[in-house]
């Protein structure tokens, strides 16, 4: 399928053409290797948000046409949701929120309410949206990684046997932020339910890069809830998911209250809609929905299983051009890249990842990202940074801080904007003193 240096993809998202300028004041083609932070949008999802805007109108309240029209988009939109990650229509209620963080957030509120109190197993690779939420709610204890970056699963089996039936649930990101390392969720479902504990799978990094099954409720490896966000799948226009049992999302009260969330309403009186109303509060992202709808649409007609090989063929090529350049610290790329996502951290040996970040941009309209990727803890582990000088960042001292440059693919990047970069990373290590120089931290 994928014979040429092109990208089969490429002439599905928008953008990809665009001229920035650098340093010289020449204007170049943008190089956008910051995917994982956020991704362009599809051609067609832009079209279909300019179509639909003939229709767009109030949805469930409204009696007009264009009213019913929009409702129905909204809600068939559940079913094509569920279908797109095997889960099921029965069993399972679709939320719609902002995005990620704000599902995680939801959940947290909604275990809270229900549970009082437990164990929350989170991991030492967690995105903060998938750590923050459940502290002060819950006790919370994370899951160990070991040298190579992954998770323990040793660790995982240690803590659940541990804290016997007290732990409510295991939340675990599908694909890290940093590493692109995908974790073995089916495995984790499998290990949690023996113990009588649920999974969240934070799919963030993972429903945009590969196929994801829930699988049947009955099956030990069901996974029990899953979040993620359209603006890391070609559909940034504000809608994020939150799947899980309406046996559970039932149990609670809406944490947000509001227009919507009700069927009856006096002064000293309130009967809660049925969901997933009840959890949809406000004025509903209708158009995000219909961005989101797209999206899948596209994605699965592709079918994710090539996205998936095309994107990890993109990075084990990036592996190879970055591996042989002196000076370039390439983390956690000991395996195979087989069982990751499409992410690379690394360094160049002497350059602060922010400068390196910053001359690519400037010299070579190459957007990267740089830091610690809103994972401090997973970074702070794979860089070896010692509790004292966490002591010391504490104090207040956060100049030069630890991190790496990431760069990210998507399925509309291509090997020859790889070799852009490789050929510009060569230059930088090789000119690094002409480099440091002009780029003063
Ligand atoms: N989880 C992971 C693994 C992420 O990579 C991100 C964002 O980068 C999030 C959660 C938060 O996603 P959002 O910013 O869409 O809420």
């Amino acid at each position: 399928m994928f014979e040429n240096r092109g990208s089969p993809f490429r002439k599905l998202v928008a953008g990809v053409n665009t001229q920035v300028p650098i340093k010289n004041g020449v204007m170049t083609p943008y190089i956008n290797f910051d995917n994982a932070a956020t991704t362009p949008p599809f051609i067609s999802v832009v079209n279909r948000i300019v179509d639909f805007s003939q229709w767009y109108s109030s949805i469930h309240r409204g009696t007009g046409y264009k009213s019913k029209a929009s409702s129905e988009i909204y809600d068939s939109s559940r079913n094509s949701v569920l279908d797109f990650v095997g889960g099921s229509p029965d069993k399972d209620c679709v939320i719609y929120v902002k995005n990620t963080t704000e599902a995680i957030n939801k959940l947290s509120n909604m275990y809270k309410d229900i549970y009082g109190g437990g164990v929350i197993l989170s991991t030492s690779m967690e995105h903060h949206s998938n750590d923050l939420p459940w502290r002060n709610k819950f006790r919370v204890d994370y899951i160990d990684i070991n040298k190579a970056g992954r998770l323990n699963m040793d660790d995982l089996e240690r803590k659940l046997s541990y804290y016997r039936k007290n732990v409510r649930l295991v939340t675990v990101t599908g694909a890290s932020n940093v590493t692109g390392f995908k974790n073995p969720i089916y495995h984790i479902a499998r290990m949690a339910h023996k113990y009588g504990a649920k999974i969240l799978v934070d799919g963030a990094q993972l429903v945009p890069h590969s196929s994801i099954d829930m699988k049947p409720h009955c099956s030990p490896e069901h996974i029990d809830y899953l979040v993620f966000s359209a603006h890391k799948m070609y559909a940034p226009f504000g809608i994020g998911v939150l799947i899980g049992p309406k046996e559970t999302f039932e149990k609670c009260p809406p944490d947000y209250k509001g227009g919507g969330t009700v069927d009856l309403v006096t002064h000293d009186y309130v009967k809660w809609a049925k969901l997933p109303d009840k959890e949809e509060a406000g004025t509903p992202n209708v158009m995000g929905v219909a961005a989101l709808m797209e999206s899948i649409n596209i994605l699965s007609s592709i079918g994710m299983e090539h996205v998936d090989e095309y994107e990890r063929r993109l990075t084990e090529y990036a592996v190879n051009s970055l591996y042989n350049i002196p000076d370039i610290d390439l983390c956690c790329t000991a395996e195979k890249t087989l069982d990751k996502v499409s992410i690379i951290p690394f360094n160049i040996k002497g350059l602060h990842h922010s400068q390196t970040a910053r001359i690519l941009s400037d010299e070579a309209g190459i957007g990267v990202r740089s830091g610690c990727f809103c994972a401090h803890p997973y970074v702070q582990r794979l860089l070896n940074v010692s509790h004292k000088q966490m002591e010391e960042r504490k104090k207040g001292n956060l100049k030069n801080y630890p991190g790496f440059v990431r760069v990210s693919f998507g399925m509309y990047n291509t090997f020859d904007e790889i070799d852009v970069l490789a050929l510009m990373l060569k230059n930088i290590v090789s000119n690094k003193d002409r480099y440091i120089k002009e780029y003063p931290l």
